[in-house]
């Protein structure tokens, strides 16, 4: 048996390790196109003044409630690397008609639930807060179908909280817009909590206090950081990774796969170079609308539903300043903005800050993020870059609008990342029932990445594993076939 991976990022080098474990009579050979492993993983160390930055240009940490990325992490050597943010300097700002306000205490699964720290915070009105506590007195609603992320909010908290406190947290994860986002695909359990306790603020209370379990989540222990990365950055998965995998199975890098066809029940799998692999079954772990071009004269009906999953440009600036030069301290893990606020930013993380080795003595490290779905990431220029220029600018002028920087930073690195972040708007639990049925027909093919049921590390990971099972299943039941009409 043959089995090819398609996409080197962190879902298809996932796949690769569960097939090794659970295939372990199979051939598997691993497709990226670009030149290096890991897709949106990528860190930069960079040597500096005796000491080092560490650069992350998408992802900086996993989710430590879902169990996934912590168990590869442990199964790969890694489980004593892992650390979690800064303990000691928890404050997160939103910014608020251009001043930064601290997020209220006491958020529990995003959601208000300290009535002293709401009465106090400036973030809402004294009309919006009268709103939120309205929470605890609406009976839950029953929409026929699901609901967009901002419609549930406003409907339980009052539009007020939703733009001002729940907008920038919840659909940053996507940078997407909370209108169009459905909760189903998003943030199911918010609407679990609305049924069962008839309150969003009382049933994450009740969750907190029992610690229990929600759509999957494991409790946190103790005052364990909900997030986890390991200490030289989230590429140490990555390296880890193929460390492990490079004695069994084909790595090959820049190798860009161009269509998937089939004959006699196998798959061709054809590449950019004019060359074709045969292989009985296959794992497109590419973007959904890769997926779909690539299964397009295949069955159009699977590439449609693929091709019909938006993804929004982001981009990630890191600006690197002695510490000297910064007009106040850097007291949290740093500021969200508000889509009404109207910046073109998303948020800044003061990376120094949430994790303090990431830069020498005397130094701090910001990570600026720009473009959410809607916008546009800035074109090449005629400058002689991708549009980098513009975005280190309009990250230079959030820092100095909102924080005051004036000095010029003494390293920086911009992360363009065109259609990478998968918008699971209203509609997506549809186009996955499309997917799923299509794929009935294709035992061999799987699918697995952020696309479809979880854009986080964690669900990448997962989707890697359950794409293996997929495939395990189908290995099985062609060796049964096999051995049948050998008797
Ligand atoms: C800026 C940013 C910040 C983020 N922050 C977090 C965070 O803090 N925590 C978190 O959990 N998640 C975060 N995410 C989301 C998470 O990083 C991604 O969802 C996840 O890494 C996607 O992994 P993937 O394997 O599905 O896809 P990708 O990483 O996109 O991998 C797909 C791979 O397929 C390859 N490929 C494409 N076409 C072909 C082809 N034709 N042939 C062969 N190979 C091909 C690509 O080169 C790529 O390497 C962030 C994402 C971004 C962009």
């Amino acid at each position: 048996m043959k089995l090819f991976i398609i996409g080197g990022g962190i879902a298809g080098l996932s796949a690769a390790y569960y097939a090794t474990k659970k295939l372990p009579d199979v051939q598997i050979t691993l497709l990226e196109s670009s030149n290096r492993w890991g897709g949106k993983i990528t860190t930069d160390r960079v040597p500096f003044g005796g000491g080092q930055f560490i650069i992350e240009g998408g992802p900086d940490t996993f989710l430590a409630t879902k169990p996934y990325a912590t168990a590869l992490c442990k199964e790969l050597g890694l489980g004593e690397r892992l650390h979690g943010t800064n303990p000691n300097k928890k404050n997160t700002y939103v910014l608020h008609r251009n001043r930064l306000l601290p997020l209220p205490d006491g958020l529990a699964m995003m959601i208000p639930t300290n009535v002293e720290a709401i009465l106090k915070t400036q973030l809402v009105s004294w009309f919006g807060k009268a709103r939120m506590g309205l929470d605890f007195l609406l009976p839950p609603h029953s929409p026929n179908g699901d609901e967009s992320l901002g419609a549930f909010v406003s409907r339980r908290l009052g539009r007020e909280a939703y733009e001002n406190l729940i907008e920038p947290l919840m659909s940053g994860v996507y940078a997407g817009d909370g209108d169009a986002l459905s909760l189903a695909s998003t943030f199911p359990y918010l609407r679990d909590l609305e049924l069962k306790y008839g309150s969003l603020a009382r049933g994450a209370l009740q969750m907190r206090k029992q610690n229990v379990q929600a759509n999957g989540h494991l409790p946190l222990q103790g005052s364990r950081s909900a997030f986890l990365t390991p200490t030289m950055g989230l590429a140490e998965i990555v390296e880890a990774l193929i460390e492990n995998l490079k004695s069994k199975v084909n790595l090959r890098l820049n190798t860009s796969v161009s269509r998937i066809s089939n004959i006699n029940s196998r798959y061709l799998v054809e590449l950019e170079d004019g060359s074709n692999l045969d292989a009985d079954t296959v794992i497109l772990a590419t973007p959904a609308f890769i997926s779909g071009s690539l299964l397009a004269s295949f069955d159009p009906t699977l590439a449609s539903a693929l091709q019909s999953i938006p993804y929004a440009s982001t981009a990630t600036i890191s600006l690197a300043y002695k510490q000297s030069d910064l007009p106040r301290e850097l007291d949290g893990y740093g500021y969200i903005i508000p889509r009404r606020e109207g910046r073109r930013a998303l948020a800044a993380t003061w990376t120094s800050t949430k994790f303090p080795h990431r830069a020498p003595e005397g130094c701090v490290l910001i990570r600026v993020f720009v473009g959410r779905a809607g916008e546009e990431l800035p074109s090449p220029n005629g400058r002689g870059d991708r549009g980098e220029g513009d975005l280190l600018a309009l990250a230079k002028e959030e820092l100095n609008l909102t924080l005051g920087i004036t000095a010029e930073p003494i390293l920086s690195r911009v992360f363009m990342w065109d259609k990478a972040m998968p918008q699971y708007n209203l509609g997506h639990p549809e186009i996955l029932k499309r997917i799923d049925a299509a794929l009935e027909k294709h035992p061999g093919l799987a699918l697995a990445g952020n696309g479809y049921r979880g854009i986080g590390i964690p669900d990448c990971i997962r989707s890697g594993e359950l794409a293996v099972e997929r495939v395990l299943k189908f290995s099985s039941s062609k060796v049964r076939t096999f051995e049948c009409a050998n008797l």
